[in-house]
């Protein structure tokens, strides 16, 4: 994850901090150079012109040209300003499940992750929060990603709702939120069906469930690797259902990121978690500062 980035940028970094003594020219120039490193990394244009401004701003208010060490305050300024492009409010990693059983709606389009994520934040929670969790696949499209649900549950030790045939997803929502209550349950997860695209049935079918669930998250499972397509989706799915934040998968195979950087920037949702394999332990919790770090190497 942002390898490619990282790489551009220090070489970038590495010239400016070289340099002892730098003019307002080598700034900009600088900065340009930023700017082309934050397109190639898929920054959505608008995203990346915000960022350039911001940072020449405050590089000509705090006068770096006169400081002893003009470089590092450069690099210092982007970090904030890395930091401040990807900060959400609230913590990314903590999932408002209080008043069980709190429903966690997860949506995204077939393909990105959903069913596997499902699974690696139940795991993260009965391991990390020792919540009791119960997981309903909603997918009644297509059995096999049912069934999906089903083993990773027993792999990982959690409980899925029994499947059975015939039943419609509200019904499935009803279902499962009847059996959280009486099996005391801290949490209940909402896998719901996805699409090859987005259509009007998907979104008809997902808003039902919403309003039976009434979750207390609502998850975007988006793979990171379709970049601005992934931002994209985001805002369709935050216009329609209303989601509270978004999870990026397949960020192992990701050199550029620039999903990552403008998520929180165009669609106003933070990223909560990041996809790191296929493996049940694959998730990282998204920390703006981290992240910003791992950025600038
Ligand atoms: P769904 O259709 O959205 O439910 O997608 P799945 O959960 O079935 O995932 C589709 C494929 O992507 C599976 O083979 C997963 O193992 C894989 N996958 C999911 N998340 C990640 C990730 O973060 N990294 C990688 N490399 N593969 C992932």
């Amino acid at each position: 994850m942002f390898e490619n980035l990282s790489d551009r940028l220090s070489g970038v970094f590495d010239r400016l901090t070289k340099q002892g003594a730098l003019s307002e020219a080598d700034v900009a120039t600088a900065l340009r150079e930023v700017r082309v490193a934050l397109l190639e990394a898929d920054v959505s244009l608008p995203v990346a012109r915000d960022f350039i401004k911001a940072v020449q701003e405050k590089a000509t208010g705090q006068a770096v040209t006169k400081s002893v060490t003009p470089g590092q305050q450069v690099v210092k300024i982007v970090h904030d300003e890395l930091v401040h492009v990807l900060q959400g409010d609230e913590d990314p990693g903590a999932l408002k499940i209080d008043n069980p059983p709190a429903p966690i709606l997860m949506v995204g389009l077939q393909g990105g992750g959903k069913t596997t994520t499902t699974a690696k934040i139940a795991k993260r929670l009965k391991e990390r929060d020792g919540k009791k969790i119960l997981m309903a696949s909603l997918d009644v499209n297509r059995p096999a990603a049912m069934e999906q649900l089903a083993i990773l549950g027993a792999q990982i030790g959690v409980d899925t709702l029994p499947i059975v045939k015939g039943e419609d997803p509200v019904a499935i929502a009803r279902r499962a939120k009847t059996q959280a209550s009486l099996g005391g349950y801290d949490v209940y997860m909402l896998d719901t069906a996805g699409r090859l695209s987005i259509d009007e049935e998907l979104m008809a079918q997902v808003e039902a469930v919403r309003d039976v669930a009434n979750p207390r998250e609502t998850l975007l499972v988006v793979d990171g690797l379709t970049g601005q397509d992934a931002v994209t989706t985001a805002e369709n799915f935050d216009d329609r259902i209303g989601i509270t934040g978004v999870v990026l998968t397949r960020m192992d195979g990701d050199g550029r990121g620039g999903a990552a950087l403008s998520m929180r920037a165009v669609t106003g949702r933070p990223i909560r978690f990041v996809g790191l394999g296929e493996k049940m332990d694959a998730l990282e919790t998204f920390e703006p500062d981290r992240v910003a770090g791992r950025i600038l190497g």
